[in-house]
């Protein structure tokens, strides 16, 4: 089969090799080079987790993780860094006991951890007397821009062709086949396609009126005292503070800090018109939260980048066939917490389109939903 993958980051990767491995004919177009920064795949980390007060989401990492775990294996680089992590709350608090119930619906063991006991295992971490650290062990952080290569490098050693810096600006059915006309004005004609373009997904598909919201979503990097290797991720977990959203990740290599930002809708944009400064204000208030969670992270900032969210009202995925056009699927709306899910998207949007076939109910990611 000949098959289009529109978008190359984080499903859009992992599709394009699913595809050139199961042998498709598999071509590649992105807007932009591989590997940039102006979508939301790049940078040096996400973190990646089974712990979700939603079921769903546990269940659907259970098939994730293996993939991850394959494609560090077919890569030959560490990808995964498997640090363990912290849910940081209130015992009672609604986000700790769905996550803890979650867990033990799956079979899967984690820990409810005192103050006392996280300062002696995470020497950095500071809790307050009735907060809790629930720790599971398959958490850990991927090493996002990195995976999004090795997806690429892969594919195109089992034969992909990569089109960069060539923007599609139309998907159309033409009697059995579809045709994506880029930017340039070349067209192609295909069997199937699918379209991983997350913030720019509105754009391509007008008709359908998606009801996402992009938004700019700012993350910094604070230097860190020494001794440092109490930031190292042998004694530093990646960590979740469910009160207030804010989230981060031990030393990640780059830069001797550490990695913070608070889950929270940043401010509404058009992917295409983006301020990639980061606000001082921002960084102001992520000292000032590190502070009150941790011995020896600075105000001192080393660096920050700006990321794009996609966001559907309901926070879950859109993984469906484009409505009215047969052979099209599209993949987007991983609304800040899809990073960890894009190599089982990947898979699962190649199958839908060569085989029509999935084991997944994807009712919770139609699109239909947004029009009922
Ligand atoms: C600050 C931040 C922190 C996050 N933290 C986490 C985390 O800890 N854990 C986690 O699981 N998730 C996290 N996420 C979410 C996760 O990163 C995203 O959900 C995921 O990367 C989305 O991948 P994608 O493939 O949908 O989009 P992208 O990776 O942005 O890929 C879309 C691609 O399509 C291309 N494209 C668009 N339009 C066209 C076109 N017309 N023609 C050709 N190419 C086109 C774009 O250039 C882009 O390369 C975070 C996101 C942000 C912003």
């Amino acid at each position: 089969m000949r098959v289009a993958v529109v978008g190359i980051g984080g499903a859009g990767s992992a599709a394009l090799r699913f595809l050139a491995q199961a042998g498709h004919e598999t071509v590649g177009f992105e807007q932009f080079t591989v590997g940039h920064d102006r979508g939301s795949s790049h940078g040096d980390s996400r973190i990646i987790r089974y712990t979700y007060p939603d079921p769903l989401y546990t269940r659907l990492m259970a098939d994730a993780y293996p993939l991850w775990d394959a494609l560090e294996r077919e890569a030959g680089e560490e990808l995964f860094v498997r640090c363990g992590g912290l849910f940081i709350g209130p015992p009672d608090h609604p986000d700790m006991a769905e996550t803890a119930r979650s867990l033990t619906e799956n079979g899967l063991p984690y820990e409810m951890l005192s103050p006392d006991e996280v300062r002696e295992r995470y020497p950095a971490f500071r809790l307050q007397p009735y907060e809790r650290g629930l720790f599971q062990q398959s958490s850990g952080f991927l090493r996002a821009g990195r995976c999004v290569l090795a997806n690429v490098r892969i594919a195109r050693e089992r034969g992909a062709i990569l089109c960069e810096n060539a923007p599609v600006r139309e998907i159309r059915r033409q009697r059995d086949r579809v045709i994506v006309t880029t930017e340039t004005g070349i067209k192609e004609a295909f069997d199937r396609v699918i379209v991983t373009a997350g913030a720019w997904i509105g754009d391509l598909f007008q008709p359908l009126r998606l009801p996402l919201t992009v938004t700019r979503q700012q993350v910094v990097y604070l230097a860190v005292e020494e001794p440092t290797s109490v930031f190292e991720p042998t004694q530093f977990p990646v960590w979740v503070d469910v009160d207030t959203w804010w989230y981060g990740f031990p030393l990640e290599g780059r830069y001797p800090g550490v990695k913070l930002a608070c889950h929270q809708l940043g401010e509404a944009v058009h992917p295409d018109r983006v301020h990639r400064e980061a606000d001082r204000s921002y960084a102001e208030e992520a000292a000032r939260y590190a502070h009150t969670r941790f011995r020896g992270v600075t105000d001192r900032l080393l660096h920050s980048l700006i990321c794009l969210y996609t966001n559907t009202p309901d926070e879950d995925f859109i993984v469906d066939r484009a409505p009215g056009m047969e052979g099209v699927w599209l993949v987007s709306g991983c609304s800040g917490h899809g990073f960890k899910f894009t190599v089982l998207l990947g898979k699962i949007a190649a199958d839908l389109a060569t085989r029509e076939d999935c084991s997944y109910d994807l009712q919770r990611f139609s699109i239909a939903r947004f029009h009922v």
